[in-house]
């Protein structure tokens, strides 16, 4: 037997037990106490997956990462952005949303709209807009109650007009809500046009299609275009809610552009 056809069986193997395992794991975590719990597909275990940039953050089973589950749990508990006064009967508009945050928040919404500008090298299901955040000519001012583009403005030429332009369609009292990459203790966001080549990008950027790595002042650029910001980190939460659904790198990445402080811009138009 050659190993190609070995490697095929296991896969094949892998593939048909990996549902009732999943399903047996989660039994098991019902008699006894997990460790973690996604907050968004709710499945529990003692540590979450690893990836390239962070040790235990990824949910294995929604693909949530830290900045998903502390957008969740701003939702979840915290009274000035909660579900009641940002999502529930509100008008959102959702930048290249990810399945399991969408289900929940178009679950509650009264209009939930998806937008995206399409890219080679990925796919688009069930996307409403295909439009570019800076320019976003089709929707007229003043469209929506909220905005949601989280890990959007790192790809985006111009970034300054795409939050011009979110504060143009959000209705007064509105709320844009964005997440960046963010290197640690990067004062200044760095970004160099000149560098087009992909893998000198993704060296630089953290990713082939990155333009710019964001640093402490995405805040100001937020505030400078008039917007009320609020920076939510895992310190707005009790202990045993930031711990149980890993609002923060239980092992801090030691991955020179990742970012550790992850953190969720709730920003309201005033
Ligand atoms: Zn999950």
């Amino acid at each position: 037997m050659n190993l190609e056809l070995i490697k095929r069986i296991v896969r094949r193997i892998l593939k048909f037990i990996k549902v009732p395992y999943f399903k047996l794991q989660q039994l098991y975590f019902k008699v006894v106490t997990n460790k973690i719990e996604c907050n968004i597909c709710h499945y529990k275990a003692n540590k979450f997956n690893s990836d390239n940039w962070h040790l235990n953050c990824t949910c294995p089973h929604c693909s949530s990462e830290v900045r998903q589950r502390l957008f969740i749990a701003s939702l979840s508990h915290l009274d000035n952005f909660s579900y009641d006064k940002i999502i529930s009967n509100k008008k959102i508009l959702h930048f290249a949303p990810e399945a399991s945050v969408g289900m929940l928040i178009k679950s509650k919404a009264k209009e939930y709209k998806t937008a995206d500008f399409f890219a080679e090298g990925y796919s688009y299901n069930n996307i409403d807009f295909n439009i570019d955040i800076s320019d976003m000519k089709t929707i007229k001012n003043e469209s929506f109650d909220c905005v949601i583009a989280c890990d959007v403005l790192e790809h985006v030429t111009n970034h300054i007009s795409g939050i011009r332009e979110v504060i143009r369609v959000l209705n007064k009292g509105g709320f844009g809500i964005f997440t960046v990459p963010q290197k640690d203790n990067l004062k200044v966001t760095f970004e160099d046009f000149s560098i087009t080549d992909k893998k000198e990008r993704e060296k630089v950027f953290g990713q082939f299609d990155h333009l710019r790595i964001f640093g402490d002042d995405f805040i100001d650029m937020l505030q400078d275009a008039g917007f009320e910001v609020t920076a939510v980190n895992e310190s707005f939460f009790a202990k045993d809610i930031a711990d149980l659904n890993v609002l923060f790198p239980p092992i801090l990445s030691k991955h020179p552009l990742a970012t550790n402080y992850r953190k969720v811009f709730f920003c309201k138009k005033l």
